[in-house]
């Protein structure tokens, strides 16, 4: 792709933590928050009564942040009807206006910087770290979609014309288009797809995660503020019911999902099933990430990858590392060291800034990640786990666990937490581990570290994932330096935050013109 599709745009410069004068009152800012309510519902509500929910935090389940009043089936039936009408004129406003408006919500996004990140850790049970690269990841997705809105849609693009005829194609909405988002990444997976849909002239109706609707709702709210109509941009909040009466509506053009495989593929079952024109499916899911370690790494960094890989974000990132694998030579010094760090990990409410791993993100995680280590535990191999300190029995902790494995077909599922899981192999196995890997049927992300570049160039040839890293961790893919996203199992493509997703949202018309 030539380097100048993408002008002079730059990424959100985030927030420098490490400097006091900004962290002490940031952190006074976000405590004086704390009996602040939040409230998610959806945009355009009947008067009807309608379930509601409490949203507690993670870290404490005893505390209420917010509350959740889902949408009844009949708004689902009102928003995608004015999604409808008013999709023809938000498809006709054109690129560059849609930029703007994209562009708008962005800064205002970066105006309530303390609401975002003091929702982040109590919604989401996010550290402020993390709380950090999520709002910069939103509002880095909201310009970079902009900049696309320009490229795409403000110009048709003209073709050769050998028999003398004008011929070109021109960029369009499909329609309305259905967002349903992952509770790991609130804001930046909420507003990513979304924008990206609008940008390409449809309208949306959005349904957030349950557990994390008010994010979603607070990030709506500041797009309408910033001037995209209500009717184009609708949040959605509620269960898998919503999700499915959503997603089974014949008007759906198009529906972007990011979650679980298994969800996405009853997603695709109901938009097959419907009497309906094929509607386009946008779908990022799980993976089962691996990294390989060869004896020429260097033990410090693969120590810090792995550790990063594995527990920030406590686990919880599609990216996230779940089984590495150490070559015998350097396995066991190796694993002293990640053993050592693992052991200095602190555990604990994320609203406290020394803390490294927070909370899972509801009961229910917690106990498929606890069946899944004792299952393992009954398998006899050797098993490390932090202790969970004191104070952390009203929220959703899970121990970090590190846990040997003989295959990586042991695991049967992903396990979406702070569990990494690691196999030793053989030198002369790399071509066979590479083949496990692939053989998962998951392709999103892997690792490699070695200095060796015919290593990197046997993996990297053979590997079959969307993200490859070399020599470093492998959460965190920055918009347009490393699109992200996977394939098989992983996903349909293409990648958030790359030169091909935003036209994935569109439909293409060629027009030919006889002179
Ligand atoms: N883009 C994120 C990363 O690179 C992961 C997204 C997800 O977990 O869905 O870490």
């Amino acid at each position: 792709l030539p380097t100048d599709l993408f002008p002079d745009r730059q990424n959100s410069a985030g927030i420098d933590l490490s400097d006091p004068l900004v962290r002490v009152p940031l952190m006074q800012r976000l405590a004086a928050m704390e009996e602040r309510r939040w409230h998610a519902e959806p945009t355009f509500r009947s008067n009807a009564e309608g379930e509601t929910a409490p949203i507690t935090m993670p870290q404490d389940l005893t505390h209420e942040v917010g509350t959740r009043r889902d949408t009844l089936v009949e708004e689902v039936e009102t928003a995608i009807t004015l999604a409808q009408q008013i999709q023809p004129g938000w498809d006709s406003l054109g690129g560059e206006k849609r930029a703007l408006l994209l562009e708008a919500a962005a800064d205002l996004f970066e105006e309530h910087t303390d609401e975002f990140l003091a929702l982040c850790q109590r919604e989401a049970g996010k550290t402020l770290p993390d709380a950090v690269l999520e709002l910069r990841e939103a509002v880095d997705f909201l310009r970079f979609y902009a900049v696309e809105a320009r490229r795409l849609f403000t110009h048709r693009f003209d073709l050769p014309g050998p028999t003398g005829e004008d011929n070109y194609i021109s960029l369009h909405g499909r329609g309305v288009f259905a967002t349903i988002s992952p509770w790991n990444f609130p804001l930046a997976i909420f507003i990513g797809p979304a924008a990206a849909a609008l940008a390409a002239g449809n309208t949306v109706v959005a349904k957030p995660a349950e557990q994390t609707p008010l994010l979603a709702a607070l990030a709506v709210k500041l797009c309408h503020e910033a001037g995209i109509p209500e009717e184009v941009f609708q949040i959605l909040p509620g269960a898998g019911e919503v999700g499915e009466a959503i997603t089974s509506d014949p008007r759906i053009a198009g529906v972007a999902f990011t979650g679980s495989t298994d969800t996405a593929r009853i997603i695709n079952r109901t938009l097959a099933a419907r009497d309906a024109p094929i509607a386009t499916f946008i779908a990022e899911t799980g993976g089962q990430n691996a990294m390989i370690v060869d004896s020429s790494a260097l033990p410090e960094q693969v120590t810090r990858d792995v550790i990063a890989g594995a527990f920030q974000s406590a686990g919880q990132r599609c990216s996230a590392l779940r089984v590495l694998y150490v070559q015998d030579d350097v396995a066991d010094e190796l694993l002293t060291m990640i053993r050592g760090a693992f052991e200095t990990l602190n555990i604990g409410d994320p609203v406290n800034l020394n803390i490294d791993v927070g909370p899972v993100i509801d009961p229910d995680a917690k106990a498929a990640l606890e069946r899944h280590v004792a299952r393992r535990k009954k398998n006899g191999r050797t098993m490390w786990r932090r202790k969970l300190p004191s104070g952390t029995s009203q929220g959703c902790f899970v121990a970090p666990t590190i846990i040997e494995m003989n295959s990586i077909h042991d695991l049967k599922r992903e396990n979406f937490g702070p569990v990494l899981h690691f196999i030793r192999y053989k030198a002369a196995d790399l071509g066979k581990v590479v083949d496990d890997i692939n053989s998962t049927g998951y392709g999103l992300t892997c690792g490699l570290h070695s200095r060796i570049d015919g290593t990197r160039r046997f993996v990297e040839s053979r590997i079959r994932v969307g993200n490859f890293y070399v020599n470093r961790n492998q959460i965190g893919a920055v918009v347009e330096s490393q699109p992200f996203g996977g394939e098989g199992l992983s996903g349909t493509g293409p990648k958030a935050g790359g030169p091909h997703y935003v036209k994935a949202f569109a439909t293409e018309r060629a027009v030919c013109i006889d002179t």
